[in-house]
């Protein structure tokens, strides 16, 4: 059994739409669907409730979402009882959709429960269209509203996670019936609800991560994650003309380069999916003769070298500085807790005797440095930043056993004149982060993949 996730770049148009149904209705398993958005649809939302809008704003937004919906819908269903029957779905959800943004309008106030709420409605409006399409395919499709099967979201609005247990407790049942009858459950990707019973999304592109909680909860063996790429890649082909598509890939360095800047999947996607052992396939809808990318358990050899290099871009580096920082105690706790509370991410952090060093993104600086500021006062004695810096990470199973990789890395690097900020290596086996200077960054990457991969430096 598998669970088949599609995104919001293969469901752009009627025309991508048909493809997903080809890839579907050519797959004789039993499956469960899960889908994101129509692309730009979550975007339009969420631009939309950023500023206060008039009536007449709102009745133009909703139709537009209409015309959108109804424009493909219309080049991918044919038969009448079933157009009919969508349309009549697409309205419900357009009518509470409008009702919630006059909510928002009429309350000028957007808290992070009701973006999450109104944000949900891209998803519960794609599977209503590609229910109608597999329908008029001659399957028996069925749409489903995750918070309505019970897919429990735990932790912060905007970014919750599913509580795993529980929600295959509600969902493993239903789900089963449905593929014990031959129906095809197509359910909505990127929100649950908490046990108060609200919506709560799993972050952008938290769609991936879904399909992964649903794969767990029904104990699917594969999981197919359709996109517009060819898979995870050595390295973006942005910087590097020769860059490889990976064909394996284990959990952990799935992981490391979805955190990391590869923005082949939701960062979290991987958990679900490990927990059970399922193997997550990662494959192209326009080009789905191809292989694509496998993360499966075990059975991928250490190979010991470097299989990915990814980066982030638009990160600063913290410095507090204090004699003694590393004999005090408690000085990490008080950095990170001041940080924690101002809502500031520490993506990694190394400590000297004199100095602590956090990695966060930049446009959380102006933030750490102000929830920061009374250490100045007391332990420490002085606090400084860098902006544009960028981390790269590079991946590959076994790094941290075999020796030499680090030598290779640093030695292109350094043959390339660029300078090393942080470094962060040892923590997990199968990665190291390190940071450059934001305009230092293609050269490093392009240095990296030639020591590694070979090939030709140019774009
Ligand atoms: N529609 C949501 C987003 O655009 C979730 C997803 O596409 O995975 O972030």
């Amino acid at each position: 059994m598998k669970v088949l996730k599609f995104g919001g770049s293969s469901l752009k148009d009627s025309a991508s739409m048909l493809d997903v149904g080809g890839i579907i209705a050519a797959d004789p398993e039993p499956k469960v669907i899960v889908v994101s958005a129509v692309q730009g649809v979550t975007d339009a939302i969420v631009s939309f409730v950023s500023k206060p809008r008039q009536d007449e704003e709102v009745q133009e937004f909703v139709n537009k979402l209409k015309d959108t919906h109804l424009a493909i819908l219309g080049g991918v269903a044919k038969g009448m009882e079933i157009k009919q029957q969508a349309i009549a779905q697409l309205m419900e959800k357009l009518a509470k959709l409008e009702k919630v943004l006059y909510g928002i309008c009429y309350l000028e106030e957007l808290t992070p429960r009701s973006m999450d709420l109104v944000q949900s409605f891209g998803e519960r409006m794609s599977v209503i269209l590609i229910a109608a399409m597999l329908q008029d395919m001659g399957l028996n499709a069925v749409q489903l509203d995750a918070d309505e099967i019970g897919m429990i979201a735990v932790g912060q609005y905007g970014g919750a996670v599913a509580d795993l247990k529980e929600t295959r407790k509600n969902i493993a049942p239903k789900l089963s019936g449905m593929l014990a009858r031959q129906e095809v459950p197509v359910v909505t990707g990127f929100f649950g609800r908490t046990r108060e019973g609200h919506v709560a999304v799993f972050g952008r592109n938290g769609s991936d991560y879904s399909a992964s909680v649903v794969a767990n909860a029904v104990g699917a063996q594969v999981l197919e994650i359709w996109k517009d790429v060819d898979g995870f890649m050595s390295v973006d082909p942005k910087f590097v003309s020769d860059a490889v598509t990976i064909e394996n890939l284990s959990y952990d360095e799935a992981a490391e380069l979805s955190y990391f800047g590869a923005k082949v999947l939701h960062p979290r996607t991987v958990e679900p999916a490990k927990e059970r052992n399922i193997t997550i396939k990662v494959k192209n809808v326009f080009k789905p003769e191809k292989e694509g990318t496998t993360i499966k358990p075990g059975g991928v050899e250490m190979a010991g070298t470097i299989k990915s290099i990814s980066y982030m871009k638009d990160m600063a580096i913290v410095k507090v500085y204090g004699a003694g920082a590393a004999y005090k105690s408690g000085i990490m706790a008080g950095i990170s807790q001041r940080l924690s509370d101002a809502g500031v991410n520490i993506y990694s952090a190394a400590t000297s005797q004199t100095c602590v060093a956090m990695l966060i993104d930049r446009k959380s600086l102006s933030a750490a440095e102000k929830a920061l500021e009374d250490l100045k006062a007391g332990i420490m004695d002085r606090i400084e930043a860098t902006d544009d810096i960028a981390l790269l990470c590079v991946v590959g199973e076994g790094l941290g056993y075999r020796k030499g990789i680090a030598a290779r890395v640093f030695t292109a690097v350094s043959k390339e004149g660029v300078s090393v900020g942080m470094i962060s290596a040892g923590a997990s086996m199968v990665a190291y982060h390190f940071t450059v200077d934001a305009k230092d960054l293609q050269k490093t990457i392009r240095a990296i993949h030639k020591e590694f991969f070979g090939g030709r430096h140019e774009q």
